[in-house]
């Protein structure tokens, strides 16, 4: 499973710095659109999804539908995050390496995540 990227790999502080900031208790995770591989980063303590990864001021609620900014489609239910994820959301090193993220985390070495 190392060639996707974990949560305890998400630089919290790049994103505080990129004006990231939410509640204050933030969680992030990544998932992918499965439609079309738009990545996005979701701060599951509160539901809120970072849509664009160059103006982290571009938000979407999961609390309501959720339609992909890219393809359009309604996201499937179902956990998109965390140990109950399905596959078809994770988001592999290599494509977080050329999607506009590719800042949002860093490969822990010696833990065999790196890419
Ligand atoms: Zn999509």
């Amino acid at each position: 499973m190392s060639r996707y990227v974990p949560e305890t790999a998400i630089d919290h502080d790049a994103i505080f710095r990129r004006g990231g900031e939410n509640c204050g208790d933030e969680d992030f995770a990544l998932f992918k659109c499965p439609t079309c591989g738009h990545i996005y980063l979701m701060d599951y303590e509160v539901d809120t999804v970072y849509l664009d990864g160059a103006d982290l001021s571009k938000r979407g609620d999961l609390n309501v539908s959720f339609f992909c900014v890219s393809c359009k489609k309604e996201m499937p239910p179902g956990p998109c995050v965390g140990t109950r994820a399905k596959e078809e959301f994770m988001v592999t090193w290599q494509e977080l390496k050329t999607s506009p993220w590719s800042w949002a985390a860093k490969p822990l070495s010696g833990f065999g995540d790196e890419a």
